[in-house]
């Protein structure tokens, strides 16, 4: 419930009344400051249309077109988050794609439209307010919206139907934030696509009047660092231009601040930004241990939009460049030209710094719309990977060329995803010299000592990680398929994602298994996987013996204000504890009972376990 408080003897500025502050529900915490927008989009105009039995079958396939739109539109939104924020928090929209899925759900919306006769936007608009009801409650620790995911994907389907598929709430901030201004986007309700789809360039906080700490929105908030704060009585808020001020973390909105206010929330704000992008640990590439202890920091990008170069200053480089991305984005093959001009662009962007390139690792869950894979049974684990690589040379000479040619403008690593056997590791090894020698021969210039390093996501190439290390020049540990295929839950299937658990007391012990053998085959090996990017899981790491870590650059502040707090000795004893525990469930209480007894001040930056 919120309260307005105007406070007695404070002064007014020009043009606007007195001190109010007004208290909510704290649900993603920072200190903002930024000019109040007033949007609402709750309820969307439809057309109310009486159908003939002619016109159901047209109708039909509106509504069709429509679902595939709004699919094509979760899928780009989750790719964003996974990318920027991880996976769990966009494991949110693959739970909306089901629901467009849900034959039962669909056939909902085509009864209406066909025994009722009435158009799309009424029979989607009536399925949503039938099924929310049903739905009431039924949240549980895997979905904790329902209702809310239901009404958002209605409203997408309900936009796209009105022929407008983009964004309201997007584009009010946008237009707001046009001179450069910070926005408060002010508003009854904002559904988790909303949230993901600002530009965080110009929205400083969120205040809403519904939507709970679990809701997904407020997820969302906290993953991407936008301070909200709900449960606020939007309709009674006067449209004062502002400044505002939004304190996120105790659940306060203040309008018309004083200048003292002001100054303080941006000495604060200004805080809490340093303590998120820690700027004064960019000095040094080597983030070290309370104790001295040398722990490398790399980046994992898909392309540079996410990157500011000087970012970059003092790192290892990119320990991850998923080169996927450059292939999914296009419609057809790039040709070798095409990437080389684009790997050296990257390159441009890192200046002295490496680039660990991984080769294409697309199949399974990464399709490719130009390139139709057969049709398989399992198709995680089939034709994906370098398995797809080496049965199809062209595509992976093409990107050794182009990749090869791109190490005389700066420094390269190859890296090999889905390795299985040494077998596959070697044989990719003979290609890449060959195409070498064949360079060489040509007088095309190249690195010739560019190191080739395999992905260990495999469970038993991580058991067997000694051997593989012995081979390749330095190993990568893959997190997020290692502990896909170790647990046998498919990490983008919503229905079991209660069961995807990277710290599952199996998946600490084959990791250690494989940082072990790494060490003994005197093998660099990091780790990319999301673990990489968790704080709970970096303690975690860095006990079991890992010194390198390839994170997305939003984890970036928070590892290493982690890493520089605690001792490796404390890192150790809390490895040797959970090697002891039995359930994942301790395992993550006990780690973040240890990183925020460790490093008290992240507690507000922590999403809740
Ligand atoms: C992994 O599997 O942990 C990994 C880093 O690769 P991707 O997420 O691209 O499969
Ligand atoms: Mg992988």
């Amino acid at each position: 419930m919120s309260a307005s408080v105007p406070e007695p003897g404070s002064a007014s500025p020009p043009g606007g009344g007195g001190r109010i502050v007004v208290t909510g529900l704290p649900v993603a915490p920072g200190l903002a400051v930024g000019t109040p927008v007033f949007h609402d989009e709750t309820d969307i105009d439809i057309p109310v249309l009486a159908l003939s039995a002619d016109d159901v079958s047209g109708e039909q396939r509106r509504l069709a077109t429509a679902i595939r739109m709004a699919k094509k539109q979760l899928a780009d939104v989750e790719q964003n988050i996974e990318r920027e924020v991880g996976r769990r928090d966009a494991r949110i929209f693959s739970v909306q794609g089901l629901l467009l899925d849900d034959p039962a759900f669909r056939k909902a919306i085509r009864e209406r439209i066909a025994t009722r006769l009435v158009n799309a936007e009424v029979a989607v608009r009536d399925a949503v307010a039938a099924w929310s009801d049903r739905l009431k409650g039924m949240g549980n620790e895997a979905d904790r919206d329902p209702v809310a995911d239901l009404r958002d994907v209605g409203r997408q389907l309900l936009r796209i139907l009105a022929g407008r598929p983009g964004r309201a709430a997007a584009s009010a901030v946008e237009k707001a934030g046009a001179d450069g201004s910070k926005v408060i986007l002010v508003t009854r309700e904002l559904l988790p696509s909303d949230t993901a789809t600002m530009d965080r360039r110009r929205l400083a906080a969120i205040v809403t009047a519904s939507g709970g700490a679990a809701s997904h929105a407020a997820i969302l908030a906290r993953g991407l660092g936008i301070p909200a704060v709900t449960d606020v009585d939007v309709s009674s808020l006067p449209a004062c231009g502002g400044p505002w001020i939004i304190d996120g973390g105790q659940g306060r909105v203040i309008l018309n601040p004083q200048p003292e206010d002001l100054d303080q929330a941006v000495r604060q704000s200004q805080h809490y930004h340093d303590l998120r992008e820690e700027l004064a640990a960019r000095a040094s590439g080597l983030v070290r241990t309370k104790d001295g202890v040398a722990v490398e920091i790399m980046l994992n990008v898909e392309n540079f939009d996410s990157v500011h170069p000087e970012m970059m200053s003092g790192l290892r480089g990119v320990g991850l460049f998923r080169t996927e991305f450059l292939f999914m984005e296009r419609r057809t093959f790039p040709s070798e030209q095409e990437q080389y001009e684009y790997y050296v662009e990257a390159l441009s962007q890192v200046g002295d710094a490496e680039i660990t390139f991984r080769t294409i690792d697309v199949g399974g869950d990464k399709p490719l719309s130009y390139f139709s894979l057969p049709t398989e049974p399992n198709p995680v684990l089939g034709w994906r990977g370098l398995r797809l690589s080496l049965q199809w040379p062209d595509m992976f000479y093409t990107q050794i060329r182009a990749l090869l040619r791109a190490s005389a403008h700066g420094r390269v690593r190859i890296l090999l995803p889905m390795v299985t056997m040494v077998e596959e590791f070697r044989r990719a090894r003979t290609m890449i010299a060959q195409i070498q020698s064949d360079m060489q021969v040509h007088g095309v210039p190249f690195d010739e000592d560019v190191p080739v390093g395999a992905m260990v996501e495999v469970p038993a190439a991580a058991l067997a990680a000694r051997d593989l290390g012995e081979e390749a020049d330095f190993l990568s540990l893959g997190t997020n398929d290692l502990s896909q295929y170790a647990l046998a839950v498919d990490r983008n299937n919503a229905r079991v994602a209660s069961l995807y658990q990277p710290l599952h007391p199996g998946m600490i012990r084959l990791i250690k298994t494989a940082i072990d053998g790494a060490a003994l085959a005197n093998s660099q090996l990091s780790v990319c996987g999301e673990m990489a990017g968790d704080p709970d899981s970096v303690l975690l790491l860095l006990g079991l013996g890992g010194r390198s870590l390839s994170m997305s650059p939003y984890h970036l502040p928070l590892v290493r204000r982690l890493i520089s707090a605690i001792t490796l000795e404390e890192a150790r004893e809390v490895a040797v504890q959970m090697l002891e525990l039995r359930s994942t469930t301790e395992i993550r209480a006990e780690l973040r009972g240890h990183v925020l007894r460790l490093v008290p001040e992240l507690s507000s930056l922590l999403a809740p376990i």
